[in-house]
């Protein structure tokens, strides 16, 4: 493609019309297998697990707005998370940043701990501190910015550039669900490997679970693409489908989750009830320059805490627009007690959220309605 800007590949990359029916959408190839012209040839697709043209087009879409080279769609974003760490061999060090996805670190102790890989986590907000925990076995090194559920940044390129002077030279992976490629690149800032659980703002209308990854090294995709066909948790075309529509909005839709997100933080950070706001976007925010550098824009997740655990819950129970539940990334606006569900894993780990702490996915409804909704919740704690 042409050197596009980011709303046009959005739309358009990895989709040109079909070629044999000039169908302007993807067409969803609901196939396993495909018709060979003769025995050892083929068009480009013999199986589904190893490729199929829905899936080829969201994998050249994921690639190009993220910059990549290779992109690789999943069945879940804890699908491209297990192909990441089965790069990796027994005995190998992973460092992390202390506050991830809760499946992300259940994954690393619960499954590959047992496997023989060892995690470490540390505050990856202090650049130095965390460089510092960095081993000689260390071969990944696992970001995420923002982080979920305190919204803390992390410097991507200071990281990224500092890890590959390492003598181990770890692997980057960031997982850039929360902040989708239209607000940060990891991959411009250094980083070699990019995740995504597409089930969030890439599909962003929560009808879907999905996952992918982004790379730009040949050797690294390679490896990859042999982890995706050999282990086999692929997404099937007509989820492949759903996040290429989804992406088709992404501009759109993360200007306005961070415009009501805005708002939201002002209205919070003002309230009595409120004892503190958590969102890049604040004047507040300890990391403003790193938002400013690294960010488009600060997003649409927030969170705020209300000083005991069951004010939060008598809060995110009252809210009637903003629906109690799991997730994130959808046009409509979701709250929960993190504590108590997104993060129940990670209780009586060192990554243990505070249990006042209420999260938002803002939504891209009427900024009044969601207001006056907090605003009555709020008032029945
Ligand atoms: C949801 C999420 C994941 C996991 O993705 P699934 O699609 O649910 O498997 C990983 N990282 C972050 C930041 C997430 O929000």
């Amino acid at each position: 493609m042409p050197d596009y800007g980011f709303e046009t590949l959005a739309v358009h990359a990895g989709q040109d019309p079909d070629p044999s029916t000039g169908a302007v959408m993807t067409p969803i190839y609901q196939t396993s297998t495909y018709a060979q012209p003769a025995v050892g040839e083929h068009r480009g697709f013999e199986y589904s697990r190893t490729g199929n043209p829905t899936r080829q087009a969201l994998e050249a879409c994921l690639a190009a707005l993220e910059g990549g080279s290779r992109g690789l769609a999943f069945a879940s974003g804890m699908a491209a998370t297990d192909a990441v760490l089965h790069l990796l061999q027994q005995g190998d060090h992973v460092l992390a940043a202390h506050d991830l996805y809760g499946g992300s670190y259940r994954i690393f102790e619960r499954v590959f701990g047992q496997l023989g890989l060892t995690f470490s986590y540390a505050n990856a907000a202090d650049t130095q501190a965390f460089l510092a925990q960095i081993r000689p076995d260390t071969k990944l090194i696992w970001l995420e910015s923002p982080t979920n559920p305190l919204l803390d940044l992390c410097d991507l390129a200071a990281i990224s550039h500092a890890a590959h002077d390492q003598p181990s030279s770890p692997l980057v992976c960031v997982d850039n669900t929360f902040a989708s490629p239209y607000l940060q690149r990891p991959l411009d800032l250094g980083a070699d490997i990019v995740l995504h659980s597409t089930t969030k703002y890439l599909g962003g209308h929560s009808d879907l679970v999905g996952g992918g990854l982004v790379v730009r090294d040949d050797a690294l995709a390679e490896r990859l693409a042999f982890l995706q066909n050999a282990v086999g948790a692929i997404p099937g075309p007509l989820d492949c489908f759903l996040v290429l529509r989804g992406i088709k909005t992404l501009p759109l839709r993360m200007q306005r989750h961070a415009a009501n997100a805005a708002v939201i933080a002002g209205f919070l950070a003002d309230d009595q009830r409120v004892t503190s706001v958590h969102y890049p976007g604040l004047e507040t925010h300890p990391q403003r320059a790193l938002v400013q550098r690294q960010m488009r824009n600060p997003g649409g997740m927030l969170s705020f805490q209300v000083g005991s655990a069951a004010k939060a819950r008598a809060v995110a129970g009252a809210a009637r627009l903003f629906t109690l539940a799991e997730s994130l990334g959808g046009v409509e606006s979701l709250i929960e007690v993190p504590a108590a569900m997104t993060h129940l894993s990670v209780a009586g780990s060192p990554l243990e959220v505070p249990s006042d702490l209420i999260r938002l996915s803002v939504g891209v409804e009427t900024i009044e309605d969601l207001l006056a909704d907090l605003d009555q919740a709020l008032g029945r704690a």
